[in-house]
């Protein structure tokens, strides 16, 4: 039996990109000892960082004006490494507050400077995108997640920021790689690989030039964005392994057809479950309907006198795992991001059909 994993992150992966990563761990390219072994100075890996970057480049069509970096410290990291870097004394900047990661980002912006809540949907448990927002005139820049992992929206437009001299900064960890986007319209994107890009460990991070090194600061050495634009991500030992993965992850894209062609099988995917979802007379999604999200799915009992775990266990039977909603939203949360293949939405589906045919 196939098995399919929903999980939110770390999220399913190829099945070819995990077997790449087996012979890896053990032999890499026949070279008779394991990637992780291999020192980050050595030709190999020098190479891996460098394809990797260039492929980050050209799939996300980025402009020459942006650096790619591969940090480490997950994109919780960057929730303080960005105002850090990029907030001046006594500064503001803000945030759109669309559920637990944001709330997180901006918790740690409120330790540098000053934050500016442009709009929340905390009072509706975040079920929606926001779309009217104050801006403060003399924010540096505007902060939103993309993709809220846990509550299953997303924007689906991006915000503009209202002082001309700001940019947009976005978490994108749950939906980078799954849709277009235009670059040129952010002066920081992060994003911990270990959703649509390989296993934790390696967060990506693309700054604009002018962002690096403002110094309006004395940080550690390590939270510079600077350290690691001047050492090309390689001012202490990296997660050699992880941006392997990473590599081999983007090249399962690039010959899928790259990003547009990934986006249209997302939303077919999506499409497919919140439209059985919406005929199911047991289920229902929580979700303002346009900002569903097409990477994380959460759908629940219309009745709660049904067992989630129940349910949970029928999933399980048919291979079907991970599928436990958040505790903050409950029921059920499918994770469909860039690896999970069309038939493991079906197979979702088909047991969705078969359980609640006699219930
Ligand atoms: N932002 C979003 C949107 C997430 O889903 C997560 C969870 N992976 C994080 C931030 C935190 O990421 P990390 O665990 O890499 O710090």
């Amino acid at each position: 039996m196939k098995t399919f994993n929903f999980s939110a992150g770390p999220g399913c992966l190829p099945d070819s990109v995990l077997k790449i990563a087996s012979l890896a761990a053990t032999d890499y390219e026949d070279s008779g000892i394991s990637l992780m072994e291999m020192s980050h100075r050595s030709t190999d890996v020098m190479n891996l960082f460098d394809n990797a970057t260039s492929r980050v480049k050209s799939l996300l069509k980025i402009p020459n004006n942006y650096h790619v970096l591969w940090l480490q410290g997950g994109a919780s990291l960057q929730f303080s490494m960005v105002p850090l870097n990029l907030l001046p004394d006594k500064g503001i900047a803000d945030y759109i507050e669309t559920g637990s990661w944001s709330t997180k980002a901006i918790k740690e912006c409120n330790r540098v400077g000053t934050v500016n809540v442009s709009a929340s949907s905390k009072a509706k448990n975040f079920s929606y995108i926001p779309k009217k927002l104050i801006q403060n005139e003399s924010s540096s820049y505007l902060h939103f997640t993309s993709n809220n992992t846990i509550y299953g929206t997303q924007f689906k437009k991006f915000p503009d920021p209202l002082n001309p001299n700001g940019y947009l900064v976005a978490d994108m960890s749950s939906d980078i790689f799954s849709r277009t986007i235009d670059v040129s319209k952010f002066g920081l994107i992060y994003a911990g690989a270990q959703k649509n890009m390989g296993p934790a460990g390696v967060t990506l991070v693309i700054i604009r030039e002018d962002l690096v090194g403002l110094n309006h600061r004395e940080i550690p050495t390590m939270l510079n964005y600077k350290t690691h634009v001047l050492k090309e991500s390689m001012f202490n030992t990296p997660p050699v392994f992880s941006v392997f993965i990473v590599n081999e992850t983007l090249k399962w894209l690039e010959k899928i057809g790259g990003i547009e062609a990934i986006e249209k099988i997302n939303n077919n995917k999506a499409k497919k479950l919140y439209d059985e979802i919406d005929l199911n007379k047991h289920f229902k999604c929580p979700v303002n309907i346009e900002d569903r999200s097409i990477m994380n799915v959460p759908f629940i009992f219309k009745n709660n006198s049904f067992s989630d775990k129940e349910f949970l266990a029928f999933c399980d039977k048919r291979g079907l795992k991970t599928l436990k909603g958040h505790r903050s939203v409950g029921g059920f949360r499918a994770s469909i991001y860039n690896a999970m293949p069309e038939a493991g939405v079906e197979a979702l589906i088909l047991s969705i059909r078969e359980y609640t045919r006699n219930l």
